[in-house]
């Protein structure tokens, strides 16, 4: 018999939650079934499920700070990167944020977790407040920015504070790559030791990434049981209500990675690339089928770069370009963090001005450049995004009920957009001088 693979048991556990869950609810609002036993057994289905969850946290503090020390030193010696490195990080930003604010349009316009009660009232916290300040936007952005500095970078990472993390990690990076080709300290000149230290560094967090992603994958074998956990409880507190706002919710990040995907990327490979978006799409077929059957970008990778060079970009930026991308460049995550933190805070009933939700949009931006390109990493750092407005993270337990689905739709975008990098690089780079790009340079 062919062997099931795990999006198949997390298919079957979404179903099997539901199946028991769903006739309790109903025989429990008839008076078959004692309600409150009903209620006990949701319960017992959301302690399953997070217990899962705890194991997911564990991950996130080494696999973000590794993730992104490594992701900056891979870029290697940063002042010969140049004016390639420089676009590309521009670009990702910028088609990052168009998908963010994608997908900040979409959930306003549908509004899916208005009214919507998913239990998560109950926890006997109330409603929970925002702290993003309030008020002014530059305030807002002000005492955000403050508070991504940290004071003490380790209890950032014992708080599990990610956003100081992340910018400790990305500084840490940074250094060790100047460290290592001697340019940390230009008044004293190179030191051979220094760097040979530093590059030890590197050879570390570069080690400590790769074994994160096989220990992250490990714990992701587990999701049915989340899974199955977090919809026995929707299914059997709530009933139908909860797979109506979960549903709508879905919906949501669907339409608006549809919308980044099919109208604003192929605006952008026309307008920057000056190709046609039909053929680029052709060339790229294999590699978008991977990623979404795989829902990882890291693993997607060596087909990307294949598909990528089949569309006619040299492989000096492709090999340049794509493994950043595949890092740092995350449009379809960027944009479900913020749709899904926007939703959260919709099923809470808060109502977030503007200067909030560019604080959920500038964070999910941060978390979708710090999460790996490896299955669920998304939901990984959503904890990130919920905390920087104030949210409680138990929510997250609820959209992992429908994440794999979703997860395979927005690694697709992940890597499609990535190649679209790699066509608009090419043609800024023209034929790209060898120096320039980085790990081509002739020995
Ligand atoms: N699975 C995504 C990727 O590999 C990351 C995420 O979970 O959003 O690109």
């Amino acid at each position: 018999m062919k062997k099931l693979q795990l999006h198949h048991w997390i298919l079957l556990a979404m179903l099997l939650g539901a199946g028991i869950g769903l006739p309790l609810n109903v025989l429990a609002a008839k008076g078959t079934v004692d309600a409150e036993l009903v209620q006990r057994v949701a319960s017992v289905g959301r302690a399953v499920g997070d217990l899962f969850l705890r194991r997911r946290k564990m991950l996130g503090v080494p696999l973000i700070g590794s993730s992104l020390i490594s992701g900056v030193t891979g870029m290697g010696d940063l002042k010969k990167l140049g004016r390639l490195g420089g676009r590309t990080m521009l670009f990702y930003l910028a088609t990052s944020a168009l998908a963010i604010l994608t997908g900040v349009l979409m959930v306003n316009l549908i509004q899916p977790g208005v009214g919507a009660d998913l239990g998560l009232l109950e926890e006997g916290a109330g409603t929970p407040s925002v702290t993003a300040a309030e008020g002014d936007v530059s305030d807002v952005l002000w005492s955000q920015l403050q508070g991504m500095i940290p004071t003490n970078p380790l209890r950032a990472a014992s708080d599990g504070d990610m956003l100081p993390l992340i910018f400790f990690s990305v500084l840490l990076g940074v250094f060790i790559t100047f460290v290592e080709h001697g340019q940390a300290d230009e008044e004293h000149g190179e030191d051979a030791k220094a760097a040979a230290n530093a590059a030890q560094l590197r050879r570390f967090f570069e080690g400590l990434f790769a074994v994160m992603m096989k220990m992250t994958l490990a714990v992701i074998q587990l999701a049915p049981i989340g899974v199955f956990g977090f919809m026995l409880f929707a299914a059997a507190g709530k009933g139908l209500e909860a797979f109506e706002a979960l549903g709508k919710y879905a919906l949501t990040v669907f339409l608006a990675l549809v919308v980044h995907a099919f109208i604003t990327l192929p605006l952008v490979l026309r307008a920057f690339a000056k190709v046609s978006p039909l053929d680029h799409a052709r060339a790229m077929t294999p590699a978008l089928l991977t990623a979404f059957s795989t829902a990882s970008s890291n693993g997607t990778l060596p087909l990307t770069m294949r598909s990528v060079e089949d569309a006619g970009v040299p492989s000096a930026v492709s090999s340049f370009v794509l493994p950043l991308g595949a890092t740092i460049n995350m449009d379809g995550t960027a944009l479900y963090e913020a749709v899904a933190v926007l939703f959260i805070a919709q099923v809470y009933g808060l109502d977030l001005d503007l200067g909030q939700q560019l604080v959920v949009a500038l964070t999910a931006l941060l978390a979708s450049v710090g999460a790996a390109g490896i299955p669920h990493a998304g939901t990984v750092m959503m904890v990130v995004v919920l905390a920087a407005v104030g949210l409680p993270t138990t929510a997250v337990g609820l959209i992992l009920a429908v994440d794999r689905i979703l997860d395979m739709c927005r690694t697709t975008v992940n890597v499609w957009s990535d190649s679209a990098a790699a066509q608009v690089i090419a043609r800024f780079a023209g034929q790209p001088d060898a120096a320039e790009v980085p790990g081509t340079a002739p020995a």
